[in-house]
């Protein structure tokens, strides 16, 4: 007699990343400063810099980065990597993680 192990199923590991109906939420929470592919705000006093939406720091277009949530332009210091997102959409992510909404009123 043969026993066959069964497969069990393992539970679901929580992933580093934002789980996609969270994401979902956000962007319907969260409105685009800036469409995707929309350039930064240029610096009119000087000549090929942008602004960081954020902080306001002025910087060379390759040095700031869009946010996948809110379009927002930002530096590197107020980028979060993780998620692919700026610091300040990440405020309001982490505020979904540990208090996510029960339903819909
Ligand atoms: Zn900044
Ligand atoms: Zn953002």
């Amino acid at each position: 007699m043969t026993i066959w192990k069964k497969n069990l199923q393992k539970p679901d590991e929580p992933k580093p990343a934002v789980k996609t109906n969270l994401y979902l939420a956000l962007k319907k929470e969260i409105k685009p400063l800036h469409g995707q592919g929309e350039p930064p705000e240029k610096v009119p006093t000087s000549f090929g810099r942008y602004y960081c939406d954020l902080c306001n720091t002025t910087l060379p277009i390759e040095e700031l980065r869009q946010c996948s949530m809110c379009g927002r332009w930002v530096c590197d210091s107020c980028f979060t990597n993780e998620y692919y997102i700026c610091n300040s959409c990440n405020g309001i992510l982490k505020l979904y993680m540990t208090n996510e909404p029960a339903g819909s009123g």
